[in-house]
């Protein structure tokens, strides 16, 4: 028995390695380790740093952002969410052309250079009100009047859109492709206890994981770089976030073009279904961030929000991450407003207290800017090419005017 058990450490010990080299992790020693404790946490965390390391090095990524919520109508009930607003709620708004110009004229005026357009899904589905909003603009869905606002914040501005409308088509990718660097869908989660019974899904046709696995799979094909990811806390196992990772996996293995994976922790607030509902620990999110990053080898950027750190930044750095998601010098974070953004100085100070050196990208990943005919619309090549080195991050304003 000790023999045995001595064997399966070798074997564990050479199988991180291989992970930590970048060969991937097998999803039957990832399904074991989302729960590591002890030394096989510390193995764990060792050898996703590695990789990391390996990777990008010491550098930490942030996108300088400004936050565009063009509707906070959705035909959607998630059991966490606080952004969404209904019809006759005196907050409910959708942004007309003039609003989202002057959120983005700040931005740029604040040296941002991403435009996150984030908002409900397909409202017009579920409130006639809002469909009548639509049609005397003359548009027939969100999505188009999205496209429009992405064109206007582009042309008006020049801050590079990324679109956050949950599920799209692949007409609806195609329509946005031309006024956006990159796009997203976080796949949350892929457990079926979500949309049971009083799970967080229930009430929200746009949450069911094919639907969205379909979208990531539609953007692969039109090669737009995505950013998807999960929200952990929510009523899945730890084996699942596993699986809803090897899920975005295998679309990626396909198509190449997930940029990003997001380890996003649910958060309880007063006002929300889910108010009682438990808080994912640190542990789990260091866990989760670590298991991603050996999944994919050296294939993506690893992100957890930094307005919603349960364990201190050096935590995740430790466990493998290398990006910090856009943020935002002059809006709050709409989707979970009590969490305020940290101001990039203490940032910046936080990352070099712990070696690492925080560098801005733009709302497309340093390794899809630097693949513009690949995966850019060529009306985006010349401004994203004018603000990245030849790394794909940004340029300091000293290069960008020499
Ligand atoms: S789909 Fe998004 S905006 Fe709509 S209820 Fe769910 S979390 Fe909120």
């Amino acid at each position: 028995m000790i023999v045995k058990l001595s064997r399966v450490a070798v074997d564990e010990t050479e199988t991180l390695d291989a992970a930590a080299a970048g060969h991937g992790l097998p999803p039957e020693t990832a399904r074991r380790l989302i729960r590591a404790e002890g030394e096989d946490l510390e193995r764990l965390l060792t050898a996703a740093a590695a990789l990391r390391d390996r990777r990008t090095g010491r550098i930490v990524t942030y996108s300088r952002k400004v936050f565009i919520p063009l509707t906070n109508l959705c035909r959607d009930s998630c059991g966490y969410c606080t952004f969404v607003r209904r019809p006759g709620d005196p907050r409910a708004h959708t942004m007309t052309p003039e609003e989202v110009l002057a959120v983005a004229e700040a931005g740029r005026r604040a040296g941002c250079k991403e435009a996150l357009f984030s908002l409900g899904d397909k409202p017009e589905l579920r409130y006639p009100t809002y469909r009548r909003w639509l049609d005397e603009r003359g548009y027939p869905s969100t999505i188009t009047y999205l496209r429009d606002m992405c064109a206007l914040v582009l042309a008006e501005t020049g801050l590079l859109p990324h679109a956050n409308p949950g599920v799209m088509t692949h007409e609806d990718i195609a329509a946005l492709r031309p006024v956006t660097v990159s796009m997203g869908v976080m796949l949350e989660g892929t457990s079926p206890a979500l949309l049971a019974k009083g799970g967080a899904h229930r009430g929200a046709p746009d949450k069911v994981p094919e639907a969205r696995l379909a979208t990531i799979a539609a953007a692969g094909e039109l090669a737009v770089p995505f950013t998807t990811g999960l929200l952990i806390g929510i009523g899945e196992t730890p084996e699942e976030r596993v699986d809803a990772l090897l899920a975005i996996k295998a679309l990626h293995d396909r198509y190449g073009h997930v940029q990003e994976v997001i380890i996003q922790n649910f958060r309880a607030k007063p006002d929300i279904r889910m108010r009682d509902w438990p808080e994912p620990g640190p542990l789990e999110m260091v866990r989760t961030i670590a298991i991603a990053r050996l999944l994919f080898g050296h294939e993506i950027n690893v992100q957890a929000p930094p307005n919603l750190t349960l364990a201190g930044f050096d935590a995740y750095l430790r466990a493998g991450l290398n990006d910090w998601g856009g943020i935002s010098p002059v809006t709050r974070d709409h989707i979970n407003p009590e969490r305020a953004w940290p101001e990039l100085e203490r940032l910046r100070a936080a990352m070099a207290d712990t070696g690492f050196t925080l560098r801005e990208r733009l709302g497309i990943a340093p390794e899809y800017a630097r693949r513009p005919a690949q995966f850019l619309a060529p009306t985006l090549h010349e401004r994203v090419h004018a603000w990245t080195d030849e790394t794909g991050l940004v340029r300091s304003e000293k290069e960008r005017w020499s």
